[in-house]
């Protein structure tokens, strides 16, 4: 078998060949994807990750012997073959690149058998998705999914060298860390050498990026891994890939620019998509309000209208009525072609889509001929207040019109979930199209009820806008931040934000949050420290590398675009980890466990 490794170097990827080729004396590797036998010749389709070619082998071809050995092939066996490229003639296969030629063998080694995988190894496949991670090896050697990891590969290198041309030095920072707070569960690693404490996985290299503005170092980049311990969704992994990037001596617009000229190359570069910049953006508030949700699908209209202050003192219809009373907001959507959603939608699928945001129910009108309405909320709407909620909407007879009543938080969600449901509905979703948008002016802190305090929207290092800062004692609420989001067909790519680089800033911030100095000192006093050392302007962002490659693939999961993915329920499948420990770790660790198993 070496024998044959160091005779026959490999000269071609199974993907290679075409009719340029007929005459060459070739030698290709690969796996076994398919064997048939016609009239004694036997037809050896080789699989690699490039694709596959035919080879073919005769019986009176080098005695053969190459022949006596491919009858034995099965599926997935590993193989090595050398021949003569000839053309099919006739017999052209249209489907595969290589369709046109195909290498009659004259030597065949095989260098291991397979039993019968689980699974065929095909493309589309609805073996259950538990099996394909367990033999996640085989599942890899997919066409559809192998393709994935060349892409990424392809777009890191793109991504790199993009970096590399605009000044950004690759530098990487600690994985053994402490707690990073951007908002989740930190997986936590004990130490054996310090018994009882903890290093924290990073959540982000937020501190150490700034801590390398700080250090000169100008401008960083690093594709890194970063960890939270979060409930799991299909955009979801305990540990992902960010493209973590950071730069001293810049405002908003020069990271927006910079950004935008990435996204463009990529775009242009893997899907052959020309993306307009500048970017355009949209404010926190305006996306808000227009469309209920930070991370707007812009591929559609639809916007949602705030009918609050119209209806306030004139409605009696009791949910509106109630909402109003209780501080809450009334928002429509409003839908022109209303035939859209029947009313057996309307009474369940709707409510239902609605619901798991808190919404307990969606009030709806049909608008008639002459503008009035029918449904549940017309007869609590007497004619002028219609007139002029149709004006609102600028609805016309056909139109349908969904409510929701409830806290500004429970109206937002729902509808904007709605309003997604619709455009699908409606067709409005057309695919290869690209809306990019920039949201800013994040606010700088949200409220969290079960704490009953102020929670950084962003991360405590976000700088306030420069002409709010006075407002931070005052009214935390109302400042907004220096934050921005990359959003693109209403999936958030990325966000960052400029960073305080004034300590004085950071303690008035941290003070907001309220932590006590006590706090500060022990989370964050070494930044703080580091921060009175002639910190220059810096910001920066991060961009979900999982995500963008996930929508670059057309994939439907984030595991399609992982190699070795976890489970919903943050288990991996092919390894069985998470596992237990030898008691001895445990002891030298200095850990006791309370699990009963
Ligand atoms: N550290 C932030 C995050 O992981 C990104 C940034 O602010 O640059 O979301």
């Amino acid at each position: 078998m070496s024998q044959f490794l160091a005779t026959h170097k490999r000269d071609h990827r199974c993907g290679d060949f075409r009719d340029t080729h007929v005459d060459e004396e070739v030698t290709v590797y690969g796996w076994v994807d398919s064997y048939r036998d016609h009239g004694g010749v036997i037809f050896i389709d080789l699989r690699d990750r490039t694709g596959i070619v035919q080879l073919r082998f005769e019986p009176w071809v080098a005695e053969g012997v190459a022949h006596g050995l491919a009858d034995k092939l099965r599926p997935e066996w590993a193989i090595g073959a050398r021949g003569k490229v000839i053309s099919r003639g006739e017999n052209i296969n249209p489907k595969i690149p290589t369709g046109a030629v195909e290498v009659l063998c004259d030597t065949l080694e095989v260098f291991s058998e397979s039993p019968t995988p689980p699974f065929e190894i095909k493309d589309d496949l609805d073996t259950a998705e538990a099996i394909r991670l367990k033999y996640r090896f085989l599942d890899l050697r997919r066409n559809a999914l192998s393709r994935n990891f060349q892409l990424r590969s392809q777009v890191y290198r793109q991504t790199r060298n993009y970096f590399a041309d605009h000044g950004f030095l690759e530098i990487e920072t600690p994985i053994l860390a402490n707690s990073t707070p951007e908002g989740a569960r930190d997986y936590l690693v004990p130490s054996r050498v310090h018994p009882g404490s903890f290093y924290a996985l990073p959540q982000s290299p937020q501190q150490f990026k700034q801590l390398l503005m700080m250090s000169g170092m100008d401008r960083y980049m690093q594709i890194c891994r970063c960890f939270r311990d979060e409930d799991l969704r299909a955009d979801r992994q305990p540990e992902f890939t960010q493209l973590d990037l950071e730069m001293s001596f810049v405002s908003v617009d020069d990271i927006r620019a910079l950004l935008d000229g990435y996204v463009r190359g990529v775009w242009r570069e893997v899907l052959g998509v020309e993306v307009p910049t500048p970017v355009p953006s949209i404010t926190y508030a305006e996306a808000m309000d227009k469309y209920g949700i930070d991370k707007p699908d812009l591929r559609y209209g639809l916007p949602l209208t705030d009918l609050t202050e119209l209806l306030r003192g004139r409605i009696e219809f009791r949910i509106f009525k109630g909402a109003l009373d209780a501080g809450g907001i009334v928002k429509a959507l409003y839908l022109p072609e209303g035939k859209v959603f029947s009313r057996k939608d309307l009474d369940k699928v709707i409510p239902a889509e609605a619901a798991p945001f808190g919404a307990k129910g969606i009030a709806w009108a049909r608008v008639q001929p002459g503008g009035s309405w029918s449904g549940p909320v017309a007869k609590g709407v007497d004619d002028a207040l219609r007139g002029e909620l149709n004006d609102a909407l600028g609805a016309e007879e056909g139109g349908l019109i969904l409510f929701s009543a409830d806290k500004r938080s429970v109206v937002n969600a729902a509808l904007a979930r709605i309003r997604g449901v619709a455009a699908e509905r409606l067709g409005l979703i057309k695919p290869n199209t690209w809306s990019f948008v920039w949201v800013t002016d994040f606010p700088m802190f949200e409220y969290d009820e079960d704490e009953q305090r102020y929670q950084a929207m962003h991360h405590p290092f976000t700088s306030p806008r420069y002409d709010e800062i006075d407002q931070l004692e005052t009214d935390p609420a109302g400042v907004k931040a220096l934050a921005y989001d990359l959003v693109v067909n209403g999936v958030e790519l990325g966000g960052g934000s400029i960073r305080i680089h004034r300590s004085d800033v950071q303690h008035q911030v941290f003070r907001a949050l309220g932590l006590s100095a006590e706090e500060v000192d022990e989370k964050f006093g070494f930044f703080i420290e580091a921060l009175r050392y002639g910190t220059p302007p810096h910001g920066g962002i991060a961009l979900g590398m999982d995500r963008l490659l996930m929508l670059l693939c057309g994939a439907d999961s984030l595991r399609d675009v992982i190699a070795f993915p976890k489970t919903q329920r943050a288990t991996d499948m092919l390894t069985g980890s998470p596992n237990q420990v030898d008691a001895k770790q445990l002891t030298d660790l200095s850990i006791r466990t309370v699990v009963d198993d």
